[in-house]
């Protein structure tokens, strides 16, 4: 499948199955601490970037299989840049409604929702994930690095209206980075916006798996519960989580599943192909690899990818003190 991934364990929303309309960088952002890559098209213009047509074959393609379908808790509308960038969003979002019965998450870099008719595309999903990295200009160029096109009070009023005018679930997410965004007068901004919001919660991240830019530094846990308690302190009654660091759902991960036969050349040459595929969408380490394939552990999961390695296809990074994979030849360097 080109545009349908997983299901993988999602910390915030299950055994999630991916929409990937578009596998291109285009997005409206080209933030440094990016997991994709660079921006390849910087744009506001909205567009078919892929063809709805064989999106919607591919849904059904995969509902028509009810056993496939049952191992599936919720449907997450992605792309490899924005998602609102697509002009089919609104036929594909319906059309997943009537073939998935399941509830369907958007995730966006919420940009573009200063335009009515994205947030009326919008308004058939369960759940929208915006982000919201900086409510003062300099530390929105500085940690999104937008396109020409966009205003950041505009994309502030357009994600309030949004608020307001949708009645499924809005999870705010702000991403966090060390000496950028994370200052108290950046805070203190983000939360007199977050303010004027229907928000049902605020999710708080930082910099954790390989970043675009080196200097995209992961914030310490005490300044992430620092600005957590800030948020609560402006609205007690809307929860705050910290994505970021503690066990979360992949982390502790065991679920039951039976563990993949690796003897089998048939089933290894499968599953590395499948790897392949999903850490072209973001870098992993083995332990996240083994919780989404259950492989038989983190040490054959290494074993499995160091023909992978040897062959260009994929090579190793550390951030952070961890060691992640990801796809392409060994060009960056580790930190
Ligand atoms: S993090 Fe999201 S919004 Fe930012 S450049 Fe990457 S794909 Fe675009």
């Amino acid at each position: 499948m080109n545009y349908i991934f997983g299901p993988v364990n999602s910390r915030r929303l299950g055994r999630s199955l991916g929409i990937d309309l578009f596998r291109e960088k285009i997005c409206s952002l080209n933030c440094i601490y990016c997991e994709v890559g660079a921006t390849t098209r910087l744009t506001c213009e909205r567009a078919e970037y892929a063809p709805a047509a064989a999106i919607k074959a591919e849904i059904d393609a995969f509902f028509a299989d009810q056993e496939r379908a049952a191992a599936v808790d919720f449907v997450t509308v992605t792309a490899s840049g924005e998602p609102t960038l697509h002009s089919g969003l609104g036929e594909i979002l319906a059309h997943l409604k009537r073939r998935a019965a399941k509830p369907v998450a958007v995730l966006t870099n919420g940009t573009l929702l200063w335009d009515a008719q994205v947030r009326r595309e919008l308004s058939a999903a369960d759940v929208v994930i915006p982000s919201l990295d900086s409510a003062l200009p300099v530390g929105f160029r500085k940690i999104d690095r937008p396109a020409r096109c966009l205003d950041l009070a505009r994309i502030i009023e357009g994600l309030t209206v949004f608020s307001h005018e949708f009645h499924g679930q809005i999870w705010l997410e702000i991403l966090l980075a060390q000496g950028i965004n994370d200052t108290d007068e950046e805070v203190a901004a983000l939360c007199q916006a977050a303010a004027q919001m229907r928000l049902d919660r605020i999710q708080l991240n930082t910099v954790i798996r390989p970043p675009l830019e080196p200097f995209a530094r992961p914030v310490e846990q005490a300044r992430m519960a620092a600005v957590a308690a800030e948020f609560l302190r402006h609205d007690p009654a809307r929860p705050v989580d910290i994505l970021s660091g503690g066990a979360t759902q992949e982390e502790n991960g065991a679920d039951g599943q039976r563990t993949i036969d690796l003897g089998k050349t048939a089933d290894r040459l499968a599953l590395q192909a499948e790897i392949v595929e999903m850490l072209k969408r973001r870098p992993c380490t083995a332990a996240d690899i083994n919780r989404v394939f259950h492989a038989g552990g983190a040490d054959r999961v290494e074993q499995l990818l160091d023909a992978l390695i040897r062959d260009g296809l994929l090579h190793k990074r550390t951030h952070n003190g961890r060691l992640y994979y990801q796809t392409g030849p060994d060009e960056a360097h580790s930190e």
